[in-house]
């Protein structure tokens, strides 16, 4: 008989061929290339996202099953699977193929299928398969299954995907999530789904990785142009020329030709051609096509501000801006009468939660900018203060930094912030406020991923401190003159 170890030593030839008999036997083919790379995937953790229409419940049951199989027909070894869905009834439709191809397999036993709860299949040699909903969490149970599939797992916060890695740690078991990145219920999408999605896509590894499923692969549908033809003649013009039938099929069908044509490029991408990358938004994109990080050439120090980001996960960051007359520039000409200088950002990569270093690193960069007490921002500030005093973290609300990031959006567009290239820890800033990018969810609501931006982010308080709804006496920026004798910056600021 063979066990469970005897499959580990299947090599990867034959895995990929016993999938694609199994494949076959479920009535399916593996002619698309999208769909033949998602069955033959390996990862620790992989996504596929799907078009609108794309089948993916199908691929996505028809992926389980290719294990599910293996174990109950092949190495008759038994084993735990779970189907989990943003609630129960979205897991069911995988469950409805699964047990179908089960039946006609001849591993079928039985199938509990409760109105409202769970459905449980047993299968030959001990092969169970649970449906469980991300509502109860609770419920996923101590027993460490042997597949995991999440469905709509867009739907689904990352809480779930955090109790799915625990619980598959034991037997090393794959999960699969699978969801469209938008779909035509226009339900809200997570953000750390299209995330992932978009950086297993551009990095996959042994760990992850993730395929889009465009909804053309689907060839039930779009395997030929006439029956979409006969209904809605119209199409036809954009069908590629007068030979219809197969082969206008897959990409060259005129449901998609006139989808492309309609749909804005990103959209498109989104829905149709499930690519995740298509969704992110830069924050800043100026900073790619006009470099500000340059080294210093302000004028005299007219005041300071600085900013404090308290990492929890990533590392803390303080950031020491100064502000120097703009040259050649009169009232007016812009809303900004100085220009802001990045000059030090720290950080704290070690030991982010060490307050002490905080501390001690504010009343450096204190006197070493002359940044007066007053002229600290904290975000968010309740969070830090929160901690000194050994009390509970308060997360910042989204809008305010929406708000900084406006803020900071201002100056760059208007040139009137620079980062000083010879700064420490500024060019490692400028490489982050680069980098950071949104995502617009479903219900429109932008998201900011979650690159690592804590310099970034220590620099956008101080901005709010200089350029934001003042909670302090207002630094002396309107009385600047152009021809001040040298003075300490302490005294312009309260000229
Ligand atoms: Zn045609």
């Amino acid at each position: 008989m063979t066990t469970a170890a005897e499959l580990i030593e299947f090599d990867a030839p034959t895995r990929r061929f016993l999938a694609k008999k199994i494949i076959e036997r479920c009535g399916l083919n593996m002619d698309a290339p999208e769909f033949r790379a998602v069955i033959e995937a390996e990862h620790k953790e992989m996504i596929t996202t799907g078009g609108v229409r794309a089948g993916k419940s199908t691929s996505a049951a028809a992926k389980l099953y290719v294990s599910i199989y293996m174990y109950a027909a092949i190495l008759k070894a038994g084993g735990l699977y779970w189907i989990i869905g943003p609630d129960y009834w979205q897991a069911r439709v995988e469950y409805g193929y699964i047990r179908a191809w089960a039946e006609a397999h001849h591993i079928f036993i039985e199938s509990s299928q409760p109105v409202d709860g769970g459905w449980v299949l047993t299968l030959a040699n001990g092969v169970t398969v649970e449906t469980k909903s991300a509502l109860h969490p609770e419920r996923l149970g101590s027993v460490a299954p042997r597949a995991v599939l999440v469905v709509e797992a867009g739907q689904c916060t990352e809480d779930i995907r955090n109790i799915c890695v625990e619980r598959t740690m034991e037997n090393a078991a794959p999960i699969y999530y699978s969801g469209t990145l938008e779909d035509d219920e226009q339900h809200a999408t997570w953000a750390w789904y299209a995330e992932l999605a978009e950086e297993w896509t551009n990095e996959p590894s042994e760990e992850h990785g993730s395929y889009g499923l465009p909804s053309w692969t689907n060839t039930s549908i779009y395997g030929s142009c006439l029956a979409a033809i006969s209904q809605s003649p119209s199409l036809a013009a954009y069908c590629p020329d007068d030979d219809h039938g197969t082969a206008h099929s897959g990409e060259l069908h005129p449901t998609i030709a006139q989808a492309r044509f309609i749909m804005e490029p990103r959209e498109f991408d989104r829905r149709i051609a499930g690519k995740p990358g298509s969704l992110a938004f830069k924050i800043y994109p100026s900073l790619e096509t006009h470099n500000r990080l340059i080294p210093f050439e302000g004028g005299p120090q007219l005041y300071a501000y600085g900013g404090i980001d308290y990492g929890t996960e990533h590392a803390s960051a303080l950031a020491a801006v100064t502000y120097h007359p703009r040259i050649g520039v009169e009232l007016g000409d812009t809303d900004y009468r100085e220009d802001a200088w990045v000059r030090e950002v720290a950080y704290n990569d070690v030991d982010p939660g060490d307050t002490k270093w905080i501390r001690d690193t504010k009343v450096y960069l204190e006197r070493k900018w002359k940044i007066p007490g007053a002229y600290w921002r904290y975000d968010p500030n309740e969070k830090y203060m929160a901690r000194r005093e050994g009390g509970e973290a308060v997360s910042g609300t989204a809008g305010s930094r929406d708000y900084r990031m406006g803020l900071c959006k201002g100056r760059i567009n208007s040139d009137t912030i620079f980062y000083d290239s010879e700064g420490p820890g500024v060019p490692r800033a400028y490489k982050e406020a680069i980098s950071m990018r949104k995502y617009k969810r479903k219900d429109g609501k932008m998201i900011l991923s979650r690159v690592l931006e804590d310099g970034q982010s220590a620099i956008e308080d101080a901005i709010e401190g200089s350029d934001g709804m003042l909670r302090v006496p207002p630094p002396a920026k309107l009385r600047v003159r152009r021809q001040f004798k040298r003075r300490r910056p302490s005294e312009l600021k309260h000229v």
